[in-house]
């Protein structure tokens, strides 16, 4: 018997209570007695009690429970409720004749109990009134749920709500959708963050609109990152044109570019996270391709991420059996009239036993997603440092290498830590070991960057700033680092001999890094002539296939020899 089942939504301000009792004359007493100050449903057993609190659970407040029912008795429905976490912050009160039952319903996570027979209503309304407030209170305490900036649900809540609506909805053919402001940083950066907050503010109200009118869930994922479940029947086309209308003032609009990624029929994927990575998959697919906003997750996109999974599922394994190699790169010191070796970039190989050589442009990305990056990144370090002692002990001579470090490496308590132990461990002078930190790594988390740095430095290892001119750093920001080299984005040499702006770019950059006294470091320098122009600039130190690809440490050991001879 479901009273009130199909009304959603209470009266406003008025507290749901769902009464749970077997026998009608009770529950009719106990409503009639609640049911000025609070909106009531009922429920005859435990399971009933249990697929009505289920459906109701963002607005119920209380649920009253008798314990010996059919079905599923009043102990079974508190145990259910603690069971989930979802549940578990509905207060339950337990209604009871039994002493001995009181105790236990304590013990089981009642909140209170209320004896049977029900003669003294004032005290029954007034330990009602205080298990909801002080439910309430904790609820504050805990209150996560909204995203305060958009008001949509968080993440983590709005996976919850997609859990219960398929709960719900058996058979409702829905989608997976993220939206996704593109360059949203820049956005921020022009226009300013107050500017920022408001696009994102008005994202929030679209969403809930659209919500509002189709069905479907809408979240908040993280920064300019959207969440929508959405019937399947949804017009995208339609949905990208009103968001897009609604997201710019002004010329500004012009700016504003959205993308979907989207998991067609997803309710047929249990695991709700991966619906949703697999849209963001789709998305990440067009990110780079203007021509295109909307894109759906498809046999391409599955094919990779069966790969992909394949790479992380053999990554211990890779790991434990050596099939990571580091190989060596020299950077050649140009300045005089012969080329001097003065150093080496570490970069990591991966041998697999099924699909042969995979190189990091694959895997990399992939380990920085899941957090595998910073195991084998410290097993590079270390090989390296290996390496570099090996050589010193066999020639004398040793050898200044860089290695490269990703942005999630330098969040860990022990990362400058492990390198001075490591210094320690093979007797290497810190000044020798170079690190390689991405220019996108500092504009991300500038702060957090600057101190881990200047960190490394007070221990005597040197920076330098990879792939610089790819990111957004501002030259104010750059006088700022405490770096010790800039090493080109290696899209500017790759130009320079077809594009004069490129050349100009180059130009600069050298103005700049002179004026910080910087030496640069260009990459990917392949031919002579680059090797000539880039050398009149006043660029020295040069590395690229011109000189070497990068070698497995035994090929390598030919420069050392070289550079041991000419010394
Ligand atoms: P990166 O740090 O910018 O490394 C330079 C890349 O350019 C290397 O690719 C290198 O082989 C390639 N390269 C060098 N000279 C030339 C040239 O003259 N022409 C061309 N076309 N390419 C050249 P690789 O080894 O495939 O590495 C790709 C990226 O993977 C690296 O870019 C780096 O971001 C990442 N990576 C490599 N090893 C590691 C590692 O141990 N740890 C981490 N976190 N990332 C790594
Ligand atoms: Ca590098
Ligand atoms: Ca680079």
């Amino acid at each position: 018997m479901l009273k009130n089942h199909e009304r959603f939504f209470t009266a406003a301000g008025k507290r749901l209570i769902l009464i749970v009792d077997d026998e009608l004359v009770n529950r009719e007493i106990l409503s009639f007695m609640l049911q000025d100050k609070f909106d009531v449903i009922t429920a005859a057993d435990g399971k009933e009690a249990l697929d009505i609190i289920r459906d109701k659970l963002s607005l119920l407040s209380l649920v009253l429970t008798d314990i010996m029912m059919p079905e599923m008795d009043g102990f079974e429905l508190l145990d259910a409720m603690k069971a989930d976490a979802s549940l578990r912050r509905i207060p339950v009160i337990v209604l009871t004749s039994d002493r001995q039952a009181e105790v236990k319903s304590l013990s089981n996570g009642a909140s209170d109990f209320i004896a049977k027979p029900y003669n003294q209503p004032e005290v029954i309304l007034a330990r009602i009134q205080k298990t909801i407030e002080l439910a309430e209170d904790q609820g504050i305490i805990q209150s996560t749920e909204r995203d305060p900036l958009t008001g949509l649900l968080n993440r983590e809540f709005f996976f919850k709500y997609v859990e219960q609506f398929d709960l719900h909805h058996p058979g409702a053919s829905m989608d997976a959708v993220e939206i996704d402001i593109n360059h949203f940083r820049l956005i921020n950066e022009i226009y300013g963050w107050a500017y920022g907050d408001k696009v994102l503010n008005r994202m929030g109200t679209t969403l809930v609109k659209k919500a509002q009118s189709s069905g479907g869930i809408v979240g908040r994922k993280d920064a300019d990152k959207f969440l929508f479940y959405a019937p399947h029947d949804t017009d995208y086309e339609d949905f990208l044109k009103e968001l897009t209308a609604q997201m710019g003032v002004g010329n500004e609009n012009a700016r504003m570019h959205i993308r979907l990624g989207i998991f067609s029929n997803a309710d047929a994927e249990p695991h709700i996270e991966l619906r949703f990575d697999r849209a963001k998959m789709a998305g990440d697919h067009i990110k780079n391709d203007y021509s295109r906003q909307i894109s759906y997750y498809d046999q391409e996109l599955f094919s990779k991420e069966l790969f992909d999974s394949q790479l992380m599922d053999d990554f211990e394994r890779g790991l434990k059996e050596k099939q990571f190699e580091v190989w060596y790169q020299p950077k050649f010191d140009v300045k005089g009239d012969k080329p001097r070796l003065s150093s080496a970039e570490c970069l990591i190989r991966w041998r697999h036993p099924k699909f042969g050589m995979v190189s990091p442009g694959v895997f990399i990305p992939l380990f920085e997603r899941s957090g595998l990056i910073q195991r084998l990144d410290r097993y590079v370090w270390e090989e390296a440092a290996r390496q570099v002692a090996q050589w010193r002990d066999s020639y004398g001579f040793t050898l200044p290498v860089s290695v490269n470090v990703s942005r999630i490496d330098m969040y860990a308590p022990d990362f400058v830590e492990f390198f001075t132990e490591l210094m320690k461990r093979e007797k290497l002078s810190p000044e020798t070991y170079f690190i390689e930190i991405t220019e996108s790594a500092y504009t991300q988390d500038s702060d957090q960057m600057a101190a881990m740095v200047t960190a490394l430095r007070d221990q005597g290892f040197k920076v330098e700033m990879d792939d610089f001119g790819s990111g957004y750093s501002s030259l104010n920001m750059l006088a700022n680092l405490p770096i010790d080299f800039i090493k080109m984005d290696m899209q500017f040499v790759r130009s320079m001999d077809v594009n004069k702006k490129s050349l100009r770019m180059i130009e600069l950059i050298l103005d700049i890094a002179s004026y910080l006294q910087l030496p640069v470091i260009a990459e990917g320098v392949e031919t002579e002539q680059q090797v000539k122009v880039l050398k009149e600039l006043g660029c020295y130190i040069i590395q690229g296939y011109y000189f070497s690809k990068p070698l497995p440490a035994a090929e390598f050991e030919k420069f050392i020899k070289e550079a041991k001879e000419n010394a």
